[in-house]
């Protein structure tokens, strides 16, 4: 299956590890496309942290941006991906 379907967040918030709380909350730009989800991995959207644009398929689950519900998280590129685990490694 292939198509250009798929569910783009308006807002993130921010999970914060530390104080295990949500702690901001942002509304998307109209002209950046970060996706909740989509069978689509050739499909071009915006890294949820830097705005870089990524094909979905290269993206990685962020450990940090949500999306309004505070259940999904949002995708990130490779770069914020492996700066995420870094950090999530120096903080223990
Ligand atoms: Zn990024």
């Amino acid at each position: 299956m292939r198509g250009r379907l798929f569910t783009r967040a308006l807002v993130k918030v921010k999970y914060d590890g530390r104080l295990k709380s949500y702690t901001d909350r942002i509304m998307i730009p109209d002209d950046q496309r970060v996706v909740i989800n989509t069978m689509d991995m050739e499909l071009l959207c915006n890294c949820s942290n830097c705005s870089k644009e990524v094909k979905y398929g290269d993206t990685w689950s962020s450990r940090e941006w949500y999306d309004e519900s505070g259940i999904w998280a949002l995708p990130v590129c490779r770069d914020c991906h492996e700066k995420e685990m870094r950090d999530a490694l120096n903080d223990h």
